[in-house]
């Protein structure tokens, strides 16, 4: 078995893939594959039912919001956000974190004004800008939890008089959130929850109705909360797949129990990046992400080296993302302490080979 920090689609808990595996051939005994069963069988709908039931339970979601699972990414979210929620004459702040939140913040031009009211680009995104206010006049607040390439995670929201929308897509069921405090909540599955293909959205529904213009049924919540996610033809593996991993979830205690797990995976990791002469981390370190953990090597003659020793361990997915370069361990819910105890120990090794 490897020990796999890719950073998406990422690690899955291994009983999840033996039981996904199953349902392709024979799904819960009936003879007949997941994959060639209607959407609207009973064994379907009782599925996605699940899936909904353990999003409410997992992340205690409060009466009048709606769970949906969507089609086209985190990336469809950047643009059906300010579709549906941004009015022609209005407009939405976002916080520039990263390019993720960048991506968002370009597709909501196309709606209408967009205030960048905070930024850290000017340092290639090492910080979570802290010193703004929120325009009491936007529609919106978008955030970004947790910045997958640069190692960085909001660790408290900000107050907020406007609805707060967060792309939670590296992060999401990592750690507890107050749903309360956010409008809609958004996340690609394929790091934390599920295998790609399939986005989650946590609306509140009152916060709809209020951008004046015709949105296409696809990219309307509001057909897709009265279609209970299958206005069309949903995407039935991917929806199956999170919710096994939302079942193995609940199963390890649910989100307060993963929260000390990953606490002390990344206490563990940070601990030795800063301990060991020749690695040093990346991200502001009041700002240290818990799942993307960024690193570099003091001498750049080092990298390759151990990127190779990390091979010969069965260490794989460690490479930094090309605009941070480095190495980039993602430490996600599925992925074990013992794996991470793997990784601490090799740059260990790494240190004693160099002396
Ligand atoms: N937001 C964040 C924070 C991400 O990490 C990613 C994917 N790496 C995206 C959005 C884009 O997600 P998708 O590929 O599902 O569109």
């Amino acid at each position: 078995m490897k020990h796999n920090f890719g950073a998406g689609p990422g690690i899955l808990p291994h009983e999840v893939l033996k039981q996904a595996a199953e349902a392709v051939v024979n799904f819960n005994g009936i003879g007949l594959s997941v994959l060639e069963i209607s959407h609207r069988s009973s064994e379907f709908e009782a599925v996605l039912d699940e899936a909904v039931k353990l999003v409410k339970e997992l992340f205690s979601v409060p009466d009048g919001y709606s769970v949906l699972f969507l089609q086209g990414g985190a990336s469809t979210q950047f643009a059906m956000v300010p579709y549906n929620l941004l009015p022609q004459t209005g407009k939405a702040a976002y916080v520039e974190s990263g390019v993720w939140a960048n991506k968002a913040l370009k597709e909501a031009k196309y709606f209408g004004e967009v205030e960048v009211i905070a930024t850290s680009k000017e340092s290639n995104f090492t910080y979570i800008p802290k010193d703004y206010s929120v325009p009491s006049d936007a529609a919106y607040l978008h955030l970004t939890s947790n910045n997958t390439i640069y190692g960085t995670q909001l660790h408290e929201f900000p107050a907020s008089s406007v609805p707060v929308i967060c792309d939670m897509s590296s992060d999401i069921f990592s750690r507890k959130v107050n749903v309360a405090d956010f409008g809609l909540i958004y996340a690609g599955a394929q790091k934390n929850m599920g295998p790609a293909g399939v986005t989650l959205v946590i609306i509140k529904d009152d916060i709809l109705g209020k951008a004046d213009r015709k949105i296409p049924a696809m990219f309307n919540y509001q057909t897709q909360i009265e279609g209970g996610s299958m206005y069309n033809t949903p995407p039935v593996f991917a929806i199956l797949v999170s919710m096994l991993t939302l079942r193995w979830l609940k199963a390890k205690g649910g989100v307060e129990a993963i929260e000390k797990e990953n606490d002390a995976k990344a206490a563990a990791l940070y601990t030795e990046i800063d301990r060991n002469p020749l690695f040093k981390g990346v991200s502001a370190v009041e700002d240290r992400s818990k799942m993307n953990v960024c690193f570099v090597v003091e001498n750049p003659e080092h990298e390759k080296p151990f990127l190779k020793l990390c091979d010969e361990k069965g260490i794989v997915g460690i490479k930094g993302h090309r605009s941070v370069g480095g190495f980039r361990a993602s430490i996600y819910n599925a992925l074990p302490i013992t794996s991470v105890h793997v990784l601490i120990e090799t740059m260990q090794e790494f240190v004693e080979k160099n002396k």
